[in-house]
């Protein structure tokens, strides 16, 4: 196998801090740049000792001059409470992020993969959503920031690829969870398994027949390689990676009691504006393009989450 030089952005973040250590594992040099705005120096401390990784702090928005064989582009805060804590540097950081990443790649002549997110398809019409759905996104609402960030970082990527000939790879995220998720972005895996794990009360937003689907975050790097590494490089996508595995909030709720032999009772709450019935992702395309589909069973994927955020828990006390 060659040995490349490959830059991760945002890769002291969730997922990108289990890229970089794929990628390691591979036998590949990372370069992993990141301004630490939701990551942390604690998701890829093991790495610093590594003799191929290398971290530089770094802001997107800003030009970036170094010598890579590829890129993947993972900068931008995710969950709704951190883009939209500084929503103008959101924007920034997927379009500016963007355009400055791809000229990087433009000078190099090197391919270049975006994290795109099934949140380009907004509120959808359509489910489950194919990629061919053009989505349903309102443009001045309070998530546009990241939506439409993440559309135009789309637009930029398949311009510079028919204007360029650049080599891209856009690949559209579904719901993914896993150890080094962040503990206070309110998400419903990172909050039951914290309530359960402190014997609170484990919060259910309507009647918890809401279903969801979560894709575990090892399944998922593994779909960026693959696109990255086995598609030939006339093909683009966008691909949609995610767990198509249906479960109701209340199933995931009892799940987590169960595993974590909590105490904790369960209680209703308001359900938010908005909140979708169930999203799924269509994931036809990645299995057939890169015979992708997830292997981790939600059980064994909670198991190694709750163990995360049980020592994470007893290293704060
Ligand atoms: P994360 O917040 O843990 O990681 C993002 C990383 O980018 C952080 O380390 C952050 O410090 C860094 N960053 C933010 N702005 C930056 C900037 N301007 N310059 C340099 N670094 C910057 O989020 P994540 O869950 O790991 O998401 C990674 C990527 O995957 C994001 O692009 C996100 O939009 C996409 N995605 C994630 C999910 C999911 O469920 N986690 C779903 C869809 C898409
Ligand atoms: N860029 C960068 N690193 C590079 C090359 C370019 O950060 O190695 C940035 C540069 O600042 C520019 C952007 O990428 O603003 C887009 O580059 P491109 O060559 O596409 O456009 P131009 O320089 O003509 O505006
Ligand atoms: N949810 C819940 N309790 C919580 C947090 C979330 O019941 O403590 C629900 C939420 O209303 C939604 C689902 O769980 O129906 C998934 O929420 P999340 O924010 O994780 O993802 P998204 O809604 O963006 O898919």
């Amino acid at each position: 196998m060659l040995k490349k030089r490959i830059l991760v952005t945002g890769g002291s973040g969730f997922v990108g801090s289990h890229l970089c250590e794929r990628l390691l594992h591979d036998g590949h040099e990372v370069l992993c740049v990141d301004n630490f705005f939701t990551g942390s120096k604690h998701n890829i401390a093991h790495l610093l000792g590594e003799p191929f990784f290398e971290l530089l702090r770094h802001d997107i928005t800003f030009p970036l001059y170094v010598e890579v064989d590829e890129i993947y582009n993972l900068a931008c805060p995710a969950s709704p409470v951190h883009y939209q804590f500084d929503p103008v540097q959101t924007t920034k950081t997927s379009v500016m992020g963007a355009i400055n990443m791809l000229g990087l790649a433009k000078r190099l002549k090197v391919k270049i993969f975006q994290a795109s997110t099934s949140e380009v398809y907004g509120d959808p019409e359509v489910h489950p959503q194919p990629e061919s759905y053009r989505g349903s996104v309102n443009p001045i609402g309070p998530r546009a920031c990241y939506d439409e960030g993440k559309r135009c970082a789309e637009t930029l990527f398949f311009d510079y690829y028919r204007q360029h000939k650049l080599k891209i790879k856009v690949a559209r995220i579904f719901n993914t969870y896993g150890p080094r998720m962040h503990p206070n972005d309110g998400r419903v895996v990172s909050n039951f398994i914290i309530q359960a794990l402190q014997n609170q009360p484990i919060t259910i937003y309507g009647d918890g027949q809401q279903t969801r689907s979560f894709c575990y975050v090892d399944d998922l790097v593994e779909g960026f390689v693959r696109l990255m590494e086995k598609t030939p490089d006339t093909f683009t996508g966008p691909m949609n990676l995610g767990n198509p595995g249906e479960f109701t909030m209340l199933e995931l709720a009892q799940q987590v009691i169960d595993l974590t032999g909590s105490r904790s009772e369960i209680v209703f709450k308001p359900l938010p504006a908005d909140d979708p019935r169930q999203r799924q992702p269509d994931i036809a395309l990645a299995r057939k393009e890169i015979n992708w589909e997830p292997q981790v069973k939600l059980r064994d994927g909670l198991l190694s989450t709750i163990s995360y955020f049980d020592n994470l828990l007893r290293s704060s006390r």
